[in-house]
């Protein structure tokens, strides 16, 4: 399996209606590997510090190597220990949806609250979270329907939240990411906006991480922008300097966290000669059948049309596993001069094993086609020759 890494970009916007954003996102997804959504309560500025004060804990905490689930309870810590120490931050609390990736693709969430992540692969959006929320427990127990979910008055009440008490109960979500897999970390100021059908079409059609995460801000705020939005868009790609050098990248970790950590780095040249010597021989193997095949493909001659032309191909019609035929030669011949019969022969697409098997075949069709506008010419009348038609008489 190749490294992967993250490509990242978040946007965070006040909305239409609020004052001011108590969201807020963290993107350390290049030097930690770590990216975080948080929507701050408890009115005036008391909001605001809370996601604040969870998402620079967590960084700090990623940083000095604790894993996921710790890094949250950090962060929950951090943010009661304010707002016990301020009268005017008392009360204070924040969601916090975290993702950490580590360089094999496995991507670690971590979630208190109702902000969300879905998986976006292979044009489908999946909710990876459950909402901390009283909606959303009603639907788990069945007294509310997903729809009437939607737009219950209760909706924005969470049943769990970071900083309002010493315990805090931090769900975690293992999944395995592909290369142009992507992740999107939201509050719910965009999913209470917009459907999730409009969101996943945002992600199939804008492939830049940064403007996708714009365009579905400006979708919440177009549907009303009713609370402050934040959108993170986090796609895995393939990591080529990984790859190429540098064997401290490459994690021995099967630890929920992946990002780097100082003192496990002595296991990791190991790990990357271990992967080297797995994958040359199967990159050695892949590359001699792509080159045989390629072969295969590539020693079949066909003719077919072209721009209105007899041509000749190399290839097989409609190629083979990536290779595809390449024009080789246009012939003189139209295929408009060609009979119905002959014109067919020429869209069935004859192969020929070798080039001159081709060449013959379109000699003798244009010997055909030669010979019969020959005929034709000689049998037909030229048209100035023809007498001038007589003046009507009345
Ligand atoms: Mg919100």
């Amino acid at each position: 399996m190749s490294p992967l890494k993250l490509v990242a970009a978040g946007v965070t916007d006040v909305g239409r209606v609020r004052e001011g954003n108590e969201d807020g996102f963290l993107d350390e997804s290049l030097r930690l590997g770590v990216v975080a959504v948080a929507d701050g309560m408890g009115g005036h500025r008391a909001g605001e510090v809370a996601s604040a004060t969870a998402l620079e804990s967590l960084r700090a905490a990623i940083a000095d190597g604790r894993p996921l689930r710790d890094a949250i309870v950090d962060a929950n810590d951090a943010v009661l220990e304010k707002s016990v120490s301020d009268q005017q931050l008392r009360g204070m609390g924040t969601t916090l949806t975290a993702g950490t990736l580590g360089t094999d693709g496995n991507l670690v969430i971590g979630h208190v609250g109702d902000s969300r992540a879905y998986l976006f692969h292979d044009g489908e959006l999946t909710q990876i979270t459950d909402d901390h929320s009283l909606v959303e427990e009603m639907v788990r127990t069945g007294e509310l329907t997903p729809e009437q979910a939607e737009s219950h008055p209760q909706r924005s009440i969470i049943t769990r939240a970071l900083g309002i008490d010493p315990e805090v109960e931090v769900d975690v979500y293992p999944v395995q990411l592909g290369v142009g897999d992507r992740v999107l970390l939201c509050s719910d100021g965009l999913t209470t906006m917009v459907r999730s059908e409009d969101i996943a079409g945002i992600l199939e059609r804008e492939p830049d991480p940064e403007r996708a995460a714009q365009l579905l801000v400006d979708a919440a705020n177009a549907a009303g922008g009713e609370d402050n939005i934040t959108a993170v868009v986090v796609e895995a790609v393939e990591d080529e300097t990984a790859l190429a050098a540098e064997p401290e990248a490459v994690e021995d970790d099967t630890s929920e966290l992946a990002p780097r950590r100082k003192r496990r780095r002595r296991g990791r040249g190991r790990t990357m000669l271990r992967v080297l010597l797995w994958v040359l021989p199967v990159l050695a193997v892949l590359a001699l059948a792509f080159g045989a095949v390629g072969w295969y493909a590539r020693r079949t001659y066909f003719v077919g049309a072209d721009n209105s032309r007899v041509t000749i191909f190399k290839g097989r019609p409609g190629g083979v596993l990536g290779w595809d035929p390449t024009v080789e030669k246009h012939s003189a011949i139209e295929t408009s001069e060609l009979t119905a019969n002959e014109l067919d022969d020429v869209k069935s697409k004859k192969t020929f094993s070798s080039r001159s098997g081709a060449d013959d075949y379109v000699r003798r069709l244009r010997t055909t086609v030669q010979k019969r506008q020959e005929q034709t010419t000689t049998t037909t009348v030229p048209p100035t020759a023809a007498p001038p038609a007589p003046a009507p008489v009345p």
